[in-house]
């Protein structure tokens, strides 16, 4: 990053200015980009670490972008937030993800959950548990295989309604998942008081599970207080068996990482199977 070293302040060009360029750009293009069909969708495998079996996937969105190819959310997500289109984008990716599992489901897959990220600006749309109905509807998809990732942030702020939003999805049937668990600021009281069914432990977290380490305090205490509380658990970031093995011992549940290979099409998903990598 260059400094404005300028008497007169001229200078300043700097690495920060090239960058809100480019973000301006990408921001004018998303619009763009949302009526033509650029984002798209790939899917990462959720196992279910006890008996070795897909069952279920989160979507994650790309972009795919005409100039620059293709865009992982790290490079967009943030521009879409300032400019009020996350809402917009979360919306058409929610109905895609929907519609192809319920096409999965209709050509004789089985039962796989749905987990969708939802940014906190879409859950503050007054139309936004309308929105998640309407979806399931019209793309025949029972919402009892649909959970919606949000973030312990998003639980601090505007609560009361935040937490009718989260009680109708509930009724519908509609699961909760706190995304990236521990990251956060907020107390834990609120896993008592709300709907929450699932607490995915972030992969900072995981990362530090390593071979003679106490590195796993943190994933232990997080799996014991979800098994206290009843809660589902998803790990996210397993990359190792050796993860892989301590958790399955730790009796964790539903895993997720690149110890199965990147997130990918759904076809290729089936295809891959539920194997680590590694192997
Ligand atoms: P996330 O929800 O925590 O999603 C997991 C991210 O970690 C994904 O990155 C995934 O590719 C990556 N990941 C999964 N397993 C591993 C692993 O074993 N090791 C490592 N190092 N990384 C792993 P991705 O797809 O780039 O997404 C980044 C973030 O962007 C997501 O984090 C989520 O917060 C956000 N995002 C993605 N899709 C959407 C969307 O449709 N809507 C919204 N609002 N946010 C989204
Ligand atoms: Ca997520
Ligand atoms: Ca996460
Ligand atoms: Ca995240």
């Amino acid at each position: 990053r260059v400094k404005n070293t300028g008497r007169d302040g001229y200078q300043v060009f700097t690495a920060d200015m090239a960058g809100t360029t480019q973000r301006l750009r990408l921001e004018q293009d998303m619009h763009r980009a949302l009526a033509n069909q650029e984002f798209d969708v790939v899917y990462q495998a959720q196992i279910d670490s006890a008996i070795g079996e897909m069952v279920g996937v989160e979507a994650l969105v790309r972009w795919n972008h005409p100039r620059l190819g293709r865009l992982e959310p790290s490079e967009f997500i943030g521009i879409a937030e300032d400019s009020r289109l996350i809402a917009e984008l979360d919306r058409s990716t929610l109905r895609k993800s929907v519609r192809e599992l319920a096409k999965a489901r209709q050509e004789g897959g089985r039962g796989l959950r749905l987990s969708v990220n939802i940014s906190p600006l879409m859950v503050a749309r007054d139309d936004f548990v309308d929105t998640v109905l309407e979806v399931l509807r019209q793309e025949g998809f029972p919402a009892q295989l649909l959970e919606l990732e949000i973030t312990e942030n998003l639980l601090i702020s505007d609560r009361q309604d935040v937490i009718a939003k989260l009680q109708r999805l509930n009724e519908i049937g509609v699961n909760i998942a706190i995304d990236d668990f521990g990251t956060g600021y907020s107390s834990l009281s609120y896993l008592q008081k709300l709907p929450i069914h699932t607490l995915k432990i972030d992969r900072s977290f995981t990362r530090q599970v390593k071979a003679c380490d106490d590195g796993a305090c943190i994933v232990n205490a997080i799996v014991a207080m979800a098994q206290g509380l009843r809660m589902n658990i998803v790990v996210e970031g397993v990359e190792t068996m050796l993860q892989l093995d301590y958790l399955r011992a730790l009796g964790c549940g539903v895993v997720q990482g690149f110890l199965y290979g990147q997130p990918d099409s759904l076809e290729r998903l089936w295809q891959r199977g539920a194997a680590p990598e590694a192997l």
